[in-house]
């Protein structure tokens, strides 16, 4: 690791990934880094550039499939106190904190870290009595990833609270994108080659009692309808134009359907959930069949939601 030798304390060689994934599957990283600050980030991509080095990014891992070979790169993690930081416009009480340079957005904002939990998040600001996040009960991540993915569904995503990105760029250049250079679309943006380190949202005051009442339920059609017990990576299909592809995979019968250690959930059939003692391989596997199946039934080419990483380099080209 001699490109790396000086940041010994911050790398981990040969890093098993299965266990920070919610798959549970796939290989070791060759190298794992977690910086503790944007400075030592921007340092190790920047020698990952030089020595032709690929730079994956791990959030929580809840929408990721990584091979049974593992990756042949860096991967980030962005853990470090630095990257898990929260600042409230208001405090509890309403009062504005001292120096906030955000205080003239319509609402209340929140500047938060990429490594946060929006599990987290979603439970301060409820308890804050602020509108907005109640529609992510249920979806784990880190607002990095979530950000990454826009992550939502029927009651919203978030895109619609996020005022502005600061990402550390392809170039190495620290930037602060405004919402429309972000690039938000379902379950998408414009954020390939660039590292996410933190975020501006913007929340609505509330009655407090309904934003938790509006939370609840949405936690409780989640746990109704979805496997969130299970390891999986939530939904593995993007859902094609005014349809579902959960729909499409119970109606072509594949609901229950196993290879290996890999089954089409029997609650959600566009969640793909592993068994004790499955591979990367069983769930690529049956992705292959679920898309053959879909298409030859309903000519539906199904695009894929869940970010697979492998050897053959899928990292960002920082
Ligand atoms: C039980 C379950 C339910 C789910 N329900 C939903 C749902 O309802 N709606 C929904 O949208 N998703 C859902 N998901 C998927 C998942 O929660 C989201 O995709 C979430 O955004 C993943 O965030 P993460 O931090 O875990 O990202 P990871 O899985 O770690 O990474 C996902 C992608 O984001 C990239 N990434 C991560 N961090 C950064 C960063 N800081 N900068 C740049 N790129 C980054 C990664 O490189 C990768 O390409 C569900 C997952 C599970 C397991």
């Amino acid at each position: 690791m001699s490109f790396l030798a000086d940041f010994g304390e911050i790398v981990r060689e040969n890093q098993p990934l299965a266990p920070l994934t919610y798959f549970g599957v796939g290989g070791p990283a060759r190298w794992m880094v977690s910086p503790r600050s944007v400075a030592e980030l921007a340092e190790v991509g920047r020698r990952c550039r030089q020595e032709d080095v690929d730079v994956y990014v791990l959030g929580a891992g809840a929408n990721l499939l990584v091979s049974d070979d593992g990756v042949d790169g860096v991967v980030i993690r962005l853990n470090a106190p630095a990257f898990r930081k929260v600042a409230w416009e208001r405090d509890r009480d309403g009062l504005v904190a001292e120096g906030w340079a955000g205080a003239d957005l319509d609402g209340v904002a929140v500047k938060i870290g990429a490594g946060l939990s929006m599990a987290r998040l979603t439970l301060d600001s409820v308890e804050r009595g602020l509108a907005g996040l109640e529609c992510m009960a249920g979806i784990p991540g880190s607002l990095g990833g979530i950000i990454r993915m826009n992550a939502g569904g029927r009651f919203g995503q978030i895109s619609d609270v996020v005022s502005d990105v600061t990402v550390l760029d392809e170039t190495g250049q620290v930037r602060r994108l405004g919402h429309g250079e972000v690039g938000f679309t379902y379950r998408h943006t414009k954020l390939n080659g660039s590292i996410v380190v933190g975020a501006t949202l913007v929340l609505r005051p509330d009655d407090a009692d309904r934003v938790k009442k509006r939370y609840e339920e949405i936690w409780d059609y989640k746990k109704r309808s979805q496997p969130l017990a299970d390891y999986s990576a939530g939904c593995i299909f993007k859902n094609p134009p005014n349809d579902s592809a959960g729909r499409l995979i119970d109606q072509a019968g594949l609901k229950g359907h196993r290879i290996g250690g890999a089954s089409v959930s029997e609650q959600h059939g566009n969640f793909i959930v592993a068994s004790k003692g499955a591979q990367a391989r069983d769930v690529l596997s049956l992705i292959g069949t679920i898309r053959r199946t879909v298409a030859e039934r309903f000519g539906v080419e199904l695009e894929l939601e869940v970010q697979i990483w492998d050897r053959c380099g899928n990292g960002v080209p920082l």
